[in-house]
């Protein structure tokens, strides 16, 4: 899965591997989301980590380890940083492997999208829907509220949508399941592949 370790006790603000996605999210909302919501997470992270006993860590061991406010922020830097990550403005598509495993486990990769979106489009505020592989490799679809990731149920997560309002509201307004919708429209499904 997706990891990154600190630099002299700093954790770096993850690069966007893109300048736009097209009309699916505008340069108006990654803006906003990546250069600010980010960033004040990303700050916030590294403004508490001095002193919390988890310098040295990497990212997702902070996220299995913390508690309160250095939790919300090492878990919203580890979230953004997958979900951000896997985007394209030229996707590609997802290898045999990958649709062989989604094909196991929930009938057809139409049937996993629609039981992603569902679980994404019901998830009462903010949070995020993710796919993930568990110990035994099954793969499985959590709700997550607010700053939670899967690794903190054991679970590898692969693929992450996020449902926050902040990262739809200003191109979809309240049509939170268009968005999810139109985001299978930017995976690149290598990137999620790389994650198992
Ligand atoms: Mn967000």
């Amino acid at each position: 899965m997706k990891d990154m370790m600190p630099v002299n006790g700093q954790f770096a603000m993850p690069e966007l591997p893109y300048d736009g996605l097209g009309n699916i999210i505008s340069k108006e909302t990654l803006g906003f989301h990546h250069g600010k919501h980010l960033k004040a997470y990303v700050d916030n992270l590294n403004k508490m980590l001095p002193g919390s006993g988890l310098e040295g860590l990497s990212l997702a061991a902070v996220v299995k380890k913390a508690e309160g406010g250095l939790f919300n922020n090492a878990g919203q830097v580890l979230n953004h940083a997958m979900y951000f990550e896997q985007f394209s403005n030229s996707p590609r598509p997802m290898d045999e492997k990958l649709k062989s495993l989604l094909e196991r486990d929930f009938g057809s990769v139409e049937a996993f999208k629609k039981e992603f979106e569902q679980k994404g489009a019901t998830l009462f505020g903010s949070g995020w829907v993710w796919l993930s592989a568990d110990k035994d490799g099954k793969l499985v679809i959590t709700q997550q509220r607010n700053a939670e990731n899967p690794v903190t149920a054991g679970l590898s997560p692969l693929l992450t949508f996020d449902v926050w309002e902040h990262a739809y509201y200003l191109d979809y307004q309240n049509r939170r399941a268009d968005y999810l919708t139109a985001l299978w429209q930017i995976v690149d499904w290598p990137v999620v592949a790389e994650r198992l």
